[in-house]
């Protein structure tokens, strides 16, 4: 066994899921809407299964579902991407591993901002290299750029960004991404962006990709997600996309992990992409009214609630909601003892710098199982 696998253990998202299962809990822990999906993309999926070829579509994805990317990002972000420089993914987490397959070496450092999506550091180890952690602090989960000046050595390669972040739901602000941007020109580093909370944003609060920046062009990499952006989190349809020698090797990197993803769902995301901005923002108005239920229910129940302002997820803090037990111990006996999964935020650090009163829940469900999941906490606290 690889040691990098033979250390490592069950992500905490599918043990936490696992144990909602076994225990009947609500599961506000592994990120997934329980809201209906978007109708037309299940007709549109259901339409290209009938209609269309079920064999291997182009190991890069539908020219279709590229040129749409493309159209979506022009007219969402004013990003003038290539279809040529996209490779469609099966999920983000394919796109995160090609992208360190394809652009970090054995013995290069890899700058990986914590909280992180736990298959960061395992993947970057598996490449041989080796993880520098940046730890964000809460409640604001700043960027702390003069940790991050210490932390850049001459074997520095690369840095991934998850902006919106996971799980703070917090957002990059303007000065923070060209503190970021400048760093990466100076030291020479690639940017693996992970931006597929990108559109999901509340409170008008705009994005802006770190790719987009001055001098970012020729050493970034963008990472979207069908998943995030229409609530599909099992069809596993994701992207990235790189200029020139980048964006060939992403292509080269995705050829041999999955070659190709389920035809008819890009099909169906093509056509997602391509739909009027009314049927996004009214799933947009869906989750915002679920996230302020779950807000105002946590917070009559004497639950202190950091700020978010993206992503599907609300972040307690536990301690200044006077409870005294560490984020796992609650995390376990929630989903146990109280009947409610949640996730908690130490498990996405490695190292010192970890908070350990924060637990995330998921708030894209029905109203009622909302109410319900917090009257469980309210009495299990
Ligand atoms: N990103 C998801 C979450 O935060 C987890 C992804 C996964 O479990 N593969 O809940």
């Amino acid at each position: 066994i690889n040691p990098v696998y033979a250390a490592l253990e069950r992500t905490v998202f599918d043990r936490i899921s696992g144990l909602a299962r076994d225990t009947g809990a609500i599961n506000l822990g592994q990120g997934f809407p329980d809201t209906p999906p978007p109708a037309p993309l299940i007709e549109a999926a259901a339409r290209a299964l009938r209609e269309r070829s079920n064999q291997y579509p182009p190991g890069a994805g539908l020219p279709q579902l590229r040129q749409a990317i493309c159209e979506y990002y022009a007219r969402r972000q004013g990003l003038a991407l290539h279809p040529d420089r996209v490779t469609v993914t099966s999920g983000a987490t394919e796109a995160i591993a090609a992208a360190v397959l394809a652009l970090v070496s054995p013995g290069d450092e890899v700058i990986l901002f914590q909280p992180a999506y736990d298959a960061y550091a395992p993947m970057v180890r598996r490449a041989g290299a080796v993880p520098v952690s940046v730890a964000l602090a809460p409640p604001d989960f700043a960027y702390p750029l003069d940790a991050l000046d210490r932390a850049i050595t001459a074997r520095t390669r690369a840095l991934i960004l998850n902006d919106p972040l996971n799980p703070a739901g917090t957002v990059a602000s303007e000065a923070e991404l060209a503190g970021l941007a400048h760093r990466c020109v100076a030291h020479d580093l690639v940017a693996i962006c992970d931006e597929v909370w990108e559109d999901v944003r509340f409170d008008g609060r705009a994005h802006r990709s770190l790719t987009a920046f001055p001098g970012m062009a020729g050493r970034s990499v963008k990472i979207g997600s069908a998943g995030k952006i229409f609530g599909l989190t099992g069809w596993k349809i994701g992207w990235m996309a790189g200029d020139g020698a980048i964006g060939t090797a992403l292509a080269r990197a995705h050829q041999f992990l999955t070659f190709a993803s389920a035809p008819a769902l890009q099909w169906a995301v093509a056509e997602g992409l391509a739909m009027p901005d009314a049927m996004l923002d009214a799933q947009r108005a869906e989750w915002a009214a679920a996230r302020a239920r779950l807000r105002a229910g946590l917070e009559d129940a004497g639950f202190v609630v950091l700020p978010n302002a993206a992503t599907w997820f609300l972040c307690v803090d536990l301690a200044a909601s006077g409870i005294a037990l560490d984020d796992a111990t609650f995390a376990d006996r929630a989903v146990r003892e109280g009947g409610v999964a949640t996730i908690p935020v130490s498990a996405l650090y490695e190292g010192e710098a970890r908070p350990t009163t924060i637990v995330r829940l998921c708030f894209t469900k029905p109203g009622d199982v909302l109410d319900e999941a917090v009257e469980r906490l309210a009495r299990f606290r």
